[in-house]
């Protein structure tokens, strides 16, 4: 009989397969999408955020376990389960020499919004580079690797022991353990339709989301998972998400659909008012928040404006936005109410207090008598050429998740199944209630992938004793 199984094919799915098969089990990974499309959201990525107490290669100066505990706590409000996030953490540290060994190679990050050097580590060649040295380096130890193989049931028996998967085909693949790396539920239109439900305007907010990653992630076995007892984290509308390019595709957008320069300018929405605060931290501790936030404005839209000051200090997007000489003719452009969007501005610009302006810090420019205010980087938005980004929220991956404890046990009433694990985006809500910082989904998986495929190499070799 198979040792492992593994389901899914993106970088949790991955590790697991990779750590189980080193410990010598015999490992099957089944992933739905066709090889083209393998590798769920992780070939979108692009780093993973790492501790460490000194400079190591591409890392700048040091990042210590409390500090990257205490980013966490804050981004999450508490939302995290301290001794599984701390594992994750700690993890961060040496992980990177076993990804270089499957063939994963880094880079420095560039500078701009994104404040990154001292504490994520960028892939070279990306998240793709990254599925393709993994699976190059499964293929070579022998994992055996099923493409187009959508799993759509989990058989578990009355204890919560895995005994077999049941592919959309009807074909049954027992084996002594499982991992479930299946990612969130993020490609489910319906689900995420449920889960948002109809708003006070009479809105279905979930149909105006865009999913920026793979169409293949649609929480069959999270729900699966769940109507047989196993224990659920998290909440069906928490989610990494982002506000993007509204000209983006439905799936599959990635980051060239990110607009970088929220925390450089204002935010407002269809009826041209502010709404929150775009200096409230850093960007990469606030860009995943601001597509929950687009998605409670009227229609889901929001437009990020800038002026001349702003250009060049951000990531440039991959697709112009609108420009004008004046903010009259930008509103125009944007469809705004001339008359608001003019009266937002120029209370936002009388209410701006200049101190240093300096993005690579919380600065002292915010602005005095405003709601909301803007905390950092407040600078009048007052010299042409004004620009002006439409957005809609860009759905990353959700939080709703299997409960899982730092073996990366299932649980199903709260007792730990003996040979079915979890890893990534489905267990994700485990660390993550509410938030994100970057890097750390990257991080999740990494680290909860080797311990899923450790533990289930460790679930089977303990099977074939009791069997002997
Ligand atoms: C545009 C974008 C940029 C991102 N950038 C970063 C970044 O720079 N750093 C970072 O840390 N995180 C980033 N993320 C988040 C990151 O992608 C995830 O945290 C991480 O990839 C999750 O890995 P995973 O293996 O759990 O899920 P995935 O990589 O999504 O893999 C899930 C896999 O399961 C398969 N699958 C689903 N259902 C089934 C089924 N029923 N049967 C069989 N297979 C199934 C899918 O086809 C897929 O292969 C980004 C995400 C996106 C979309």
């Amino acid at each position: 009989m198979l040792d492992v199984l593994v389901i899914g094919g993106g970088n949790a799915a991955l590790c697991a397969a990779l750590t189980a098969r080193e410990a010598g089990a015999s490992v099957r990974l089944l992933e739905s999408a066709p090889r083209a499309w393998r590798g769920g959201n992780s070939p979108h990525t692009r780093n993973i955020r790492c501790m460490h107490d000194a400079p190591q290669d591409v890392l700048t100066d040091a990042y210590p376990e409390e500090e990257f505990w205490q980013d966490l706590k804050k981004v999450t409000g508490g939302r995290t389960h301290e001794a599984l996030a701390r594992r994750v953490i700690r993890d961060s540290h040496h992980v990177r020499g076993w990804m270089q060994r499957h063939g994963v190679r880094f880079q420095p990050s560039l500078s701009g919004t994104l404040h990154l050097s001292r504490t994520n580590a960028f892939f070279m060649g990306g998240g793709k580079a990254l599925v393709n040295a993994y699976y190059r380096s499964a293929e070579a130890l022998g994992v055996e690797v099923r493409y187009q193989s959508p799993v759509q049931h989990v058989d578990l028996d009355d204890d919560g022991r895995f005994l077999a998967a049941v592919l959309d085909s009807g074909e049954r693949v027992e084996a002594r353990a499982c991992v479930v790396a299946s990612g969130g539920f993020e490609s489910n239109r319906h689900w995420l339709r449920e889960a948002w439900g109809r708003n006070e305007r009479g809105e279905w907010p979930a149909d105006a989301f865009l999913i920026r990653g793979t169409r293949y992630n649609l929480g069959v076995l999270l729900k699966d998972l769940l109507a047989q007892g196993c224990d659920a984290v998290g909440d069906a509308t928490q989610a990494h998400m982002v506000a993007i390019d509204a000209r983006a595709p439905l799936y599959d957008g990635g980051i060239c659909t990110r607009v970088d320069a929220v925390s450089l300018g204002i935010m407002v929405n269809r009826d041209g008012r502010r709404f929150y605060d775009e200096g409230e931290d850093f960007w990469p501790k606030r860009y995943a928040i601001w597509g929950r936030l687009v998605a409670q404005q009227p229609g889901q839209v929001g437009h990020c404006i800038i002026d001349a000051k702003a250009v060049g200090r951000f990531m440039p997007p991959v697709f112009k936005g609108e420009e004008a000489g004046t903010l009259e003719q930008l509103a125009r452009q944007l469809g705004l109410p001339e008359a608001a969007f003019i009266e937002t501005v120029r209370a936002f610009n009388a209410a701006c207090r200049e101190g240093t302006f300096d993005h690579a810090v919380l600065d002292d420019c915010h602005t005095e008598g405003l709601a909301p205010a803007k905390t950092h980087w407040a600078r009048p938005i007052d010299t042409p050429p004004f620009r002006g980004y439409t957005l809609k929220p860009g759905v990353t991956f959700t939080y709703l998740g299997l409960k899982v404890d730092e073996a990366a046990a299932v649980h199903r009433g709260d007792r730990p199944s003996p040979n079915l694990f979890a890893a990534g985006e489905v267990m994700a809500g485990n660390v993550l209630g509410q938030g994100y910082t970057a890097g750390v989904g990257m991080t999740i998986g990494t680290v909860f992938g080797r311990i899923a495929g450790a533990s289930a190499a460790q679930a089977a070799r303990a099977t074939i004793g009791l069997a002997a």
